[in-house]
Order: structure tokens, then sequence, then C-alpha cells
């Protein structure tokens, strides 16, 4: 399991500090991608997000 960011992802870049693991990056087709074998689950990209866009997969 890993989290996904979807396509309501605005690309603020709020996230990206957040996460423990480094797993986020500036990717396409949506603004940022996590990496699912980076990606330890923890849920802080989502606390951090204001549109809801780290789900989990
Ligand atoms: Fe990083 Fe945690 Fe979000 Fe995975 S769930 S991308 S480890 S902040
Ligand atoms: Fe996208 Fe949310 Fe991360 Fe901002 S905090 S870059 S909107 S996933």
């Amino acid at each position: 399991m890993a989290y996904v960011i979807n396509d309501t992802c605005t690309g603020c870049g709020a996230c990206l500090a957040d996460c423990p693991a480094e797993a986020i990056s500036a990717g396409s087709p949506s603004p940022y991608l996590i990496d699912p074998d980076k990606c330890i689950d923890c849920g802080a990209c989502a606390s951090a997000c204001l549109v809801g866009a780290p789900v989990q997969a």
C-alpha cells in the first residue's frame, strides 16, 4: 500500500517538506507524484494537503 496524488493536486508543494521518506516529486500528469517504492504510508502528505489530493491507493 502507498498513497497516490490524484488530479485535484494544485502543485502547491506543501506536502513535499512533510514527507519523511522523500517519496514525493514533481511529475506529470499530476503536478506531484508519490514513488510507491519509497512511500511508507504515513499519511503526512494527506494531512498537509489542503485539497485532499493524496489518497490511499
Ligand atoms: Fe510520504 Fe507519508 Fe505521503 Fe507516503 S504517505 S508520500 S511517506 S508523506
Ligand atoms: Fe498537491 Fe496537495 Fe501536495 Fe499541494 S499538498 S502539491 S495540492 S498533493
